[in-house]
């Protein structure tokens, strides 16, 4: 399986990292050894003294396709989560400075938390989600999926441009702003609406 992501999808928290509105999404990707399941606890590295909490809703893909039309999109997921997309927010300024890629400031082990999935009718309408995620009990990041430059169906039509989308792949939909470090001894607890999906420490 594979992890999409898109950047700068929030326009607030385009603006809290002082970058540009695309006109299009931005992608990157993380490897799967970047998966963290269960509430598995979070081992702060040591290669990053800033690394950034993300809380992102993510999308199951159910099926396999590429080139989706936009108006088919919604036939190849049926299923949502939260995740974190930790960031080496340090490593990820150096390498935007110099124009080189992020893929370690992404992709590193455990950077990518998931919650598991459940059917969306479960959880609430996909166009008007609310999510959230608390550190130590209080509210650090809230967002509706309404505020998304680039909503679902956009999203997996535009992805399955370029990667052919495979059953099980996984898409990380965007962060809205109230990004920050983390540090061990942090608890994260991550919700949509009011379900607590996700609750781990950083170690
Ligand atoms: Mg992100």
């Amino acid at each position: 399986m594979k992890i999409l992501a898109i950047g700068r999808n929030y326009a607030e928290h385009i603006q809290e990292l002082n970058n540009e509105k695309p006109d299009a999404p931005v992608i990157f990707s993380k490897p799967d050894t970047a998966i963290l399941k269960n509430n598995a606890p979070f081992y702060h590295p040591d290669f990053s003294s800033d690394i950034h909490h993300e809380v992102e809703i993510l999308v199951k893909i159910g099926k396999e396709g590429k080139n989706i039309h936009e108006k088919f999109a919604h036939k190849y997921y049926s299923e949502i989560g939260i995740g974190i997309d930790f960031t080496a927010r340090d490593l990820q300024q150096k390498a935007k400075e110099k124009g080189l890629p992020w893929d370690i400031a992404k992709g590193f082990n455990g950077s990518a938390p998931i919650s598991d999935f459940y059917p969306i009718s479960d959880l609430g309408d996909l166009a008007n989600l609310n999510f959230s995620l608390k550190i130590d009990g209080e509210i650090k990041q809230q967002g509706n999926t309404n505020l998304m430059l680039f909503n679902f169906n956009y999203l997996i039509s535009y992805l399955s441009i370029f990667f052919t989308l495979k059953k099980g792949d996984i898409i990380f939909t965007g962060t809205p702003k109230g990004v920050g470090p983390v540090k061990p001894g942090n608890r994260l607890e991550a919700f949509i609406e009011n379900r607590k999906l996700l609750d781990f420490e950083v170690k």
